[in-house]
């Protein structure tokens, strides 16, 4: 089967091709159900694990698509052919693998980043009661996500963002966007007021799908739209001190943290992507409290990421300001498609081939002794 077959033109074929690859490897399928939802086609929409391997495996081998919803064309389309390709056969005897198909599925069915409440779940985890400051956002939310799309007020919002990178440079203007706002529900990296479906299902499906007795996971959390075409920078999400000189020992250096302090500490850059709280590292850390987590988000990068932010701002301005006009809604989803997906096969082998990389270094290192 050609490796562009491995990948999906929309959620409903994507859950079809995940759950018969899972079924013909003899995976265990669960399904957890979205209440109250419907995609685009009618279809229901649900987060599918596929679990593999022994009942009383010690290691665990975890690979997550569609964390931000319309992202998962990619990750989903590496799950699959994990299956059909059997790189399950690489974990030691002592591991299993669990392979969680659209964590946030209604991003992914309505080609949207955030989830049914225009939550980022990756902002999502964090302690409401004491919420990160959304200053820095707040600043740059008119123009994001301005009065109208079109005419004087898109063209004064633009200018003003210019103006705003001029100053203030893009790596610390993409550090105030991308950092994760709680103050504005319409906005874009908006993290909630309180734990989504989604996020207090990956915490039940991690106490109900891994074995009681795990006691190493690593996580491959597959994101597109961010850095070079097709690459696929991995990006270790801390969970404890000492995890990333155990992911550069297993995945090499290029391995980035998402805590600059620790990064430059090591190899004296910065962190690649912006510092944020509240991502899916939290969840497990919570779910697992005595499992040895090494939590990596392999990053594919798409188009431009002033593509990127066009679309962003323009899938946020549609529901915001003009949800029931049909016409600027699938020009959004257009936008957003082509933003986090590269449908061509070149694009698809290398993210495929370096995602299977990275499992291929991940069952090596959980084959050492812990
Ligand atoms: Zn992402």
């Amino acid at each position: 089967m050609p490796i562009a077959d491995y990948f999906s033109p929309d959620y409903p074929n994507a859950r079809e091709r995940f759950r018969a690859a899972a079924e013909r490897a003899g995976a265990r399928l669960n399904r957890y159900l979205l209440p109250e939802r419907l995609g685009p086609q009618g279809e229901s929409l649900s987060i599918d694990v596929a679990r593999l391997g022994p009942d009383n495996a010690t290691d665990a081998l975890v690979v997550l698509s569609g964390t931000h919803g319309v992202e998962g064309f990619g990750g989903a389309g590496c799950q699959v052919g994990f299956l059909i390709d059997r790189l399950y056969e690489a974990l030691p005897s002592s591991g299993c693998a669990l392979l969680v198909h659209a964590v946030n599925p209604h991003g992914f069915a309505w080609l949207r980043r955030v989830n049914e409440d225009n939550v980022d779940l990756n902002r999502n985890f964090i302690d409401f009661s004491q919420p990160p400051s959304s200053a820095a956002y707040e600043s740059l939310h008119d123009w994001l996500v301005p009065t109208d799309w079109e005419g004087a007020a898109r063209a004064s919002a633009d200018a003003a963002l210019q103006q705003h990178i001029a100053e203030h440079g893009m790596r610390a203007f993409q550090q105030a966007l991308t950092a994760g706002q709680y103050t504005r529900p319409e906005g874009l990296f908006y993290g909630g007021t309180a734990r989504t479906w989604s996020a207090q299902t990956l915490g039940q499906l991690l106490r109900e799908q891994l074995p009681d007795g795990v006691r190493r996971v690593a996580v491959l959390d597959l994101h597109t739209g961010l850095g070079p075409t097709a690459y696929g920078e991995p990006i270790l999400i801390p969970c404890a001190r000492g995890d990333l000189a155990r992911a550069r020992a297993w995945f090499g250096c290029e391995v980035r943290s998402l805590v600059a302090e620790e990064s430059a500490n090591i190899t004296g850059e910065k962190a690649v992507a912006a510092e944020l709280e509240g991502t899916l590292a939290r969840g497990f850390q919570e779910a697992l409290p005595k499992t040895e987590i090494t939590f990596i988000g392999l990053e594919f990068g798409t188009r431009q990421v002033t593509d990127v932010l066009t679309a962003l701002r323009a899938d946020h301005w549609v529901h915001a300001r003009a949800p029931r006009d049909a016409v600027r809604s699938a020009a959004a989803q257009r936008l957003m498609r082509a933003a986090f997906y590269c449908e061509t096969p070149a694009w698809q082998a290398a993210v495929y081939g370096r995602t299977a990389d990275f499992v291929f270094r991940t069952c090596r290192a959980l084959a050492q002794p812990a």
